[in-house]
C-alpha cells in the first residue's frame, strides 16, 4: 500500500520543513504498514529531502517535464529530479491536464523520461463529471491508459492514480461500489493489454480521515492520493496509519 501527499501549490520553505518534519514525529515508533511520500513544491524538494532523511517518509514531485534538456526555460527534467533525492513523480493529475493543456501524448512522454531517470512515475487519470453524466467515463479512461501508458512497465517502476475530477478538492467522494468498478476496469485493461496487473492502482478525491477507512476496503486498492489533507501532519498520518 502507498500513500501519497500531494502539497500543490502550498508552503514555503520554513513550512514545508515544519509540515515534514510534523509528519515523521506523528509516525514516530507507530507501525507504518504501507509506504509514505510526500510531494512537495520544487523549491522545498532538497529542504524536505534534508529534513526526512533518517525517517521513514520518501520523496516525489508534483510533475516533470517533457524534455530531458535543452532550452525550455522553467521547466525540470525528471533527471534533475532524481538528482534532487525524489523517488516518485506524479504526472497526468488533473490540474495539469485542464489548466495546463496536457494531452496524453505529453504525459507518456513524461512517463517516459521519469522511468528513464529512475523515477517512478504515478500516471493519473479521472473523468470529469461531464464525461460520467454523459456515460463516457470507462472510455475517457481507457483512452488515457491506451495513449499515455508505456509497454514497458512492472509493478516496482510505476503505479496510476483514478482520481475523478470532480472529486478532487470537491469533498465529493464515490460510493465503493464506484470506486472499485473504476479500479476494476483499470486492472482489466493491464490485462487485456499485456502489463503487469500487480501494478499499485490508488484512488485520490477528497481523501480524508473520516472516508479513508471504508476507501481502503475497496478491492484491488493499492493506495491512496491525498492533496488537500496531506497539508495536515496529524490527520494525514492518521490515514496513513490505518493501513494494516
Ligand atoms: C489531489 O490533489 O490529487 C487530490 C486528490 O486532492 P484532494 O485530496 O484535495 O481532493
Amino acid at each position: 500500500m502507498f500513500i501519497a501527499g500531494n502539497w500543490k501549490l502550498n508552503c514555503n520553505i520554513s513550512e514545508a520543513k515544519t509540515l515534514s518534519s510534523g509528519i515523521i514525529k506523528c509516525l514516530l515508533n507507530k507501525e507504518l504498514n504501507c509506504e509514505v511520500a510526500v510531494f512537495p513544491p520544487y523549491i522545498c524538494l532538497d529542504s524536505v529531502k534534508k529534513t526526512i532523511e533518517d525517517s521513514n517518509l520518501k520523496l516525489g514531485a508534483q510533475d516533470c517535464s517533457i524534455h530531458k534538456s535543452g532550452a525550455y526555460t522553467g521547466d525540470i527534467s525528471a533527471n534533475m529530479l532524481f538528482d534532487t533525492g525524489c523517488k516518485y513523480v506524479i504526472v497526468g493529475h488533473s490540474e495539469r491536464r485542464t489548466g495546463k493543456c496536457e494531452s496524453n501524448n505529453d504525459i507518456l512522454s513524461k512517463v517516459n523520461n521519469a522511468l528513464e531517470a529512475g523515477l517512478i512515475p504515478i500516471i493519473c487519470v479521472g473523468e470529469s463529471v461531464e464525461d460520467r453524466d454523459d456515460g463516457r467515463a470507462i472510455d475517457v479512461i481507457k483512452k488515457q491508459l491506451d495513449e499515455s501508458v508505456p509497454k514497458n512497465i512492472n509493478k516496482n517502476n510505476i503505479m496510476i492514480a483514478y482520481e475523478p475530477i470532480w472529486a478532487i478538492g470537491t469533498g465529493r467522494v464515490p460510493n465503493n461500489s464506484s470506486i472499485n468498478e473504476m479500479l476494476n476496469m483499470i486492472k482489466d485493461w493491464l490485462v487485456n493489454n499485456e502489463r503487469d496487473s500487480s501494478i499499485n492502482i490508488l484512488y485520490g478525491g477528497s481523501v480524508n480521515k473520516s472516508n479513508a477507512e471504508e476507501i481502503f476496503l475497496c478491492s484491488n486498492i493499492g493506495g491512496l492520493l491525498i492533496g488537500g489533507v496531506s497539508l495536515k501532519a496529524d490527520e494525514f498520518s492518521e490515514i496513513c496509519l490505518m493501513v494494516n
